[in-house]
């Protein structure tokens, strides 16, 4: 009898002395579907929570292959955050491939980043989807405006607390910080670019008019003839005539694009390419929101100078 008490004893301590480790191994585990929000809700965060994205950076966020290690990725995560607006539905794919009832579409741990942002180019009609439009329920491309990143972490934040209510001073907290950090940024970012007011440029995907309207800058056209959708020659043509016309000089080019044509057009119109990062760490060595949306800033400022 002592001895199995002795027996139970030391393995009491051997737990206690684990528990450090086994706290760690606590975390929340969330997964975002693109880098924009991983870093979104780490900023909420901080390090209550592992955040892991689904998307790489560099990928076509419309178009992601659904791959078995996206679903083990998903499969013990606690929440699940979507940027919505059909950008990534592949995501419902993924929480039903990967058997997870917290992350499933009305699980508590399903979060949409979008809820209650106004959505640019929503459609006034239904938009067939058959004809290979990738923005049927208006522009998803919202996280690219840091005016946005207030309602999105407001999203994330109460999402999270439906799932982890004890930390909810913590996320408070953690987003203030950030949104101090945002304000500071936002009043450089919008002296940077307060010079070139109701400047035009063209776009090689409509992923823009958040940010652009957000400085005052102008999206007057995009190489895609519309979203998802290639150019035809015809396109093309109207568009390099209407860049002459109005003296636009700048293409913004994402990463994952087609730059070769993005360059014989600017050839052709007298423009020129700026690389601009379509989300968090789609530019080498940018690896956080406020870094990208600097980036950004700095690219077009640079661009229209
Ligand atoms: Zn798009």
């Amino acid at each position: 009898m002592r001895r199995f008490l002795t027996l139970t004893l030391s393995l009491a301590a051997v737990w206690a002395a684990l528990g450090a480790p086994a706290a760690s191994a606590q975390k929340l585990r969330v997964v975002t579907s693109t880098t924009d929000l991983k870093s979104l809700t780490e900023a909420v965060t901080g390090d209550v929570a592992d955040v892991e994205a689904m998307a790489r950076p560099n990928q076509n966020p419309h178009d992601l292959e659904v791959r078995p290690s996206l679903m083990v990725k998903v499969r013990r995560a606690d929440a699940m955050i979507v940027n919505g607006l059909e950008l990534d539905s592949w995501a419902d794919v993924v929480a039903h491939g990967a058997n997870n009832p917290n992350v499933v579409p009305g699980a508590p741990g399903r979060i949409d980043a979008s809820r209650g942002i106004l959505v640019l180019e929503a459609p006034r009609t239904r938009v067939d989807r058959s004809m290979g439009d990738v923005h049927p329920s208006g522009n998803p491309h919202y996280t690219l405006d840091p005016g946005m990143a207030p309602a999105v972490t407001q999203n994330i934040l109460e999402g999270l607390v439906r799932i982890a209510p004890q930390h909810r001073a913590a996320f408070e907290r953690n987003r203030q910080q950030f949104l101090t950090r945002l304000g500071e940024a936002m009043v450089r970012w919008s002296a940077a670019l307060a010079p070139f007011k109701g400047a035009k440029v063209i776009v090689d995907h409509n992923m823009w008019p958040y940010f652009l309207t957000r400085f005052g800058l102008v999206q007057a056209g995009s190489v895609e003839e519309r979203p998802g959708i290639p150019a035809t020659p015809t396109h093309l043509t109207k568009l390099i005539a209407s860049m002459k016309e109005d003296k636009i000089k700048v293409i913004l080019a994402v990463p994952w694009a087609d730059h070769k044509l993005a360059e014989r057009v600017a050839e052709e119109a007298g423009a020129k390419v700026v690389l601009v990062a379509n989300g968090v760490g789609a530019i080498k060595g940018i690896d956080t929101y406020l870094d990208t949306i600097d980036y950004n800033v700095k690219a077009v400022a640079q661009a229209l100078k």
